[in-house]
């Protein structure tokens, strides 16, 4: 009864939000005394599927078959099936993101098995039940789920969780599925929209509050972004008013973000909003007022006006 961990693949890289997945999968494995085996799909080095193990995956199942080159939630449901009948697995966990949505509901349906989402601690098994903790009402509390199925499915929520990691590898077995062509939809062309790092997996994020004044101000946090390859990111009334999308939303109610570098410009740091940055690396704060508390969270701090600094510091990162 081995534990499942799904893992995604993007252009042959193995994202941050899969590493967590396959270290909360160990742990769930560690504690039901069980091994932990990772499924990915698609072409990626051999070398770094065996790196899996160093997150905790004693196994990595490869399936890579043309047909999967672009995603299909009904074949993809094919695949992961597969490899939960092979594994025998009872416990099947994903890294919570559009394939989670899409793939672990049809899942869900097929087994009778109970699916918490977005989980943001691991299992609580003491007394003998399987309880999974995740934040509900857009993050204003949290709630306890207790999976009562035998089969349980969890998508963990990115940027939660911290792996320790080994020098163990895992042991790559390709994994040949017959059905993968089963799916009644076909994807004929796929338009990418942007070519840019995704805020939950970017490594420098440059982030700006209602210090900024407008949405045509954030000419010159878009460019710091391109200059550092960094994703862009905003405080919630910022999204509430529809300066930046939605999707840019960090903090409590939005996402969170674990970045080696989180640079808040005109940010104040309210508590509801460090609660999604706070497992930054090192955090930069630009802000005209010294008594700001994104200081006390910041290990650096420019007490200035974002409209002087952030062009001087942009000027900066261009004669680097
Ligand atoms: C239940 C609940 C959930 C919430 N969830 C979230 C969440 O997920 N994320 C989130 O961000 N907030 C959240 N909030 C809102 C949060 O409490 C704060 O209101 C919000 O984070 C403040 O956004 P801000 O820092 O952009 O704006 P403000 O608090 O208005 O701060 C603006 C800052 O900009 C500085 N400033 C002004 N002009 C300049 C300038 N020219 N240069 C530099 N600095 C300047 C000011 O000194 C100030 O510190 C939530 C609130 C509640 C009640």
């Amino acid at each position: 009864m081995a534990v499942l961990v799904y893992v995604d693949n993007s252009d042959g890289n193995i994202p941050n939000s899969s590493l967590e997945s396959v270290y909360y999968a160990s742990k769930v494995a560690e504690t039901n005394q069980t091994e932990t085996i990772a499924l990915t799909i698609g072409n990626i080095d051999n070398s770094t599927l065996e790196g899996l193990g160093n997150y905790g995956a004693s196994k990595v199942y490869n399936v890579n078959n043309e047909s999967l080159n672009d995603f299909d939630s009904e074949t993809y449901t094919n695949v992961v099936d597969s490899a939960v009948s092979k594994s025998g697995a009872e416990i099947i966990i994903f890294p919570h993101g559009y394939i989670s949505k899409s793939v672990g509901p049809r899942l869900s349906a097929r087994h009778k098995a109970g699916f918490v989402v977005a989980a943001i601690a691991l299992p609580k098994t003491d007394d003998g039940s399987f309880v999974v903790k995740r934040t509900v009402y857009s993050g204003k509390a949290f709630a306890d789920f207790s999976i009562t199925s035998d089969k349980k499915i969890i998508a963990v929520q990115p940027n939660t969780f911290s792996p320790e990691t080994t020098t163990n590898t895992a042991s790559v077995e390709t994994l040949a599925i017959d059905n993968v062509a089963d799916g009644k939809t076909k994807v004929l062309e796929i338009n990418k929209v942007t070519d840019k790092v995704p805020l939950t997996e970017a490594s420098i994020v440059v982030s700006g509050g209602r210090g900024l004044k407008g949405a045509e101000n954030w000419g010159m946090l878009e460019e710091m972004a391109d200059l550092l390859n960094a994703a862009t990111a905003c405080s919630k009334p910022v999204a509430d008013v529809g300066w930046r999308p939605h999707s840019e939303h960090v903090g409590q109610t939005g996402l969170t973000v674990r970045p080696n570098l989180y640079i808040a410009i005109g940010i104040s740091g309210a508590i509801q909003h460090l609660a999604g940055v706070n497992g930054s690396k090192v955090i930069v704060a630009i802000n005209t007022d010294a008594e700001a508390p994104i200081f006390k969270a910041a290990d650096y701090g420019i007490i200035g006006d974002a409209f002087e600094v952030v062009p001087k510091l942009n000027a900066a990162i261009k004669n680097m």
